[in-house]
């Protein structure tokens, strides 16, 4: 059990990454709480896991109020807040010309701001208790464009540099902070972001998934509980003297730009891009 002792808090824990995450950190005998939008999401998570180790707190990760409530729920069922993971995130396609800045705010808010409050909600407990890290899931879209898709990657990018300047900003407090960039994951976010490029096309979305999956080195999308592995590494003190990172997850995914390569052919093919 590599989380023994161990008290998290995971946002959007209610779904894909998030619920995998949350799963994973009960098994290596962390304490967590999951936070989220949505009560029903939250309470069937909870709800198949040992309730000695798992607590929920609803709401949005934009508002500081709901962010600042989500720590204190963490530091009311476990004492302290030892792991951060931001991983509460949406995403939007469009691209600048046809993004509504309403869009555009609202990604920003949510991927960016969001980490920002949780961070700055959750850093003095750690630096009372001696330490922590902090995990913001941030996508291979931070480290490279995808096609279409600037509010999300940008906001992703800004995550990873956020996070960098929290390591050093907070390494003499003994709190580790660090992105992790995953790629194409099947879950719920995947299927409205592909689906609306494939809707765009006339392709049925499993179909258009299959697709981008033959691109890949690992032909294949991943499983959330794929990402959890990273994750368990970076909360346990395994990683140490591993701060500052943005480590990929992404089945080799940004080493050949495969995603946005076949999203931009097929595009083309549909004469929907120039
Ligand atoms: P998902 O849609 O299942 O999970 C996102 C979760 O965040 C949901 O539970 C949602 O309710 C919650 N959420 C959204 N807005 C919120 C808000 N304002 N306040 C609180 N909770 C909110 O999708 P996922 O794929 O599991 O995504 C998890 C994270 O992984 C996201 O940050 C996403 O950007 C990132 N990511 C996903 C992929 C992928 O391929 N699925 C790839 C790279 C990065």
């Amino acid at each position: 059990m590599k989380l023994k002792g161990k008290i998290a808090l995971v946002t959007g824990g209610g779904t894909g990454i998030g619920a995998a995450i949350a799963a994973r950190f009960v098994q290596e005998g962390a304490k967590v709480c999951i936070s989220g939008l949505y009560q029903e999401d939250l309470d069937k998570v909870a709800g198949a896991l040992p309730a000695k180790q798992i607590s929920v707190c609803q709401g949005d990760v934009s508002k500081q109020v709901d962010a600042e409530r989500m720590v204190e729920a963490t530091v009311s069922f476990g004492g302290k807040i030892d792991v951060l993971v931001n991983n509460a995130g949406i995403s939007e396609n469009g691209s600048v010309a046809d993004l509504d800045p309403s869009v555009w705010q609202k990604v920003l808010d949510v991927n960016l701001t969001g980490p920002f409050l949780l961070m700055k909600a959750a850093i003095p407990h750690m630096i009372e208790a001696g330490g922590g890290s902090i995990i913001n899931i941030a996508s291979v879209g931070g480290k490279r464009c995808l096609p279409g898709m600037p509010a999300y990657c940008t906001s992703k990018a800004g995550l990873i540099m956020l996070s960098q300047q929290t390591a050093l900003d907070y390494g003499p407090q003994n709190i580790r902070c660090n992105a992790v960039c995953p790629g194409g994951i099947k879950t719920a976010m995947t299927e409205k972001e592909f689906g609306q490029f494939g809707e765009m096309l006339g392709i049925e979305n499993e179909k258009f998934l299959d697709i981008i999956a033959k691109a890949l080195p690992l032909k294949r999308f991943g499983q959330p509980h794929e990402i959890t592995g990273m994750c368990t590494y970076l909360a346990s003190d395994d990683s140490s003297f591993t701060t500052g990172s943005a480590l990929l997850v992404d089945a080799g995914t940004s080493i050949v730009d495969v995603v946005g390569a076949s999203i931009v052919a097929e595009l083309r093919k549909g004469g929907l891009m120039p």
